[in-house]
């Protein structure tokens, strides 16, 4: 899996741009958090993320 290194969006296909903002992707990335519910979700207020989806907390 990579994650983009603009938005943190965590891809599981082999692309090499992000699918969200078209940002580069990056395999070295670290923690995971999973947003199921944008709208409610405290996580998504942290990493200011508003798409369900896995995000990235650090992306190097
Ligand atoms: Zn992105």
């Amino acid at each position: 899996m990579s994650a983009c290194k603009q938005c943190r969006y965590i891809v599981q296909t082999k692309d090499k741009v992000c699918p969200k903002c078209q940002g580069e992707l990056s395999e070295k990335y670290s923690g995971m958090v999973v947003i199921l519910d944008a709208e409610r979700s405290e996580v998504a207020k942290i990493v200011e993320v508003n798409v369900v989806g896995s995000y990235a907390v650090k992306v190097r």
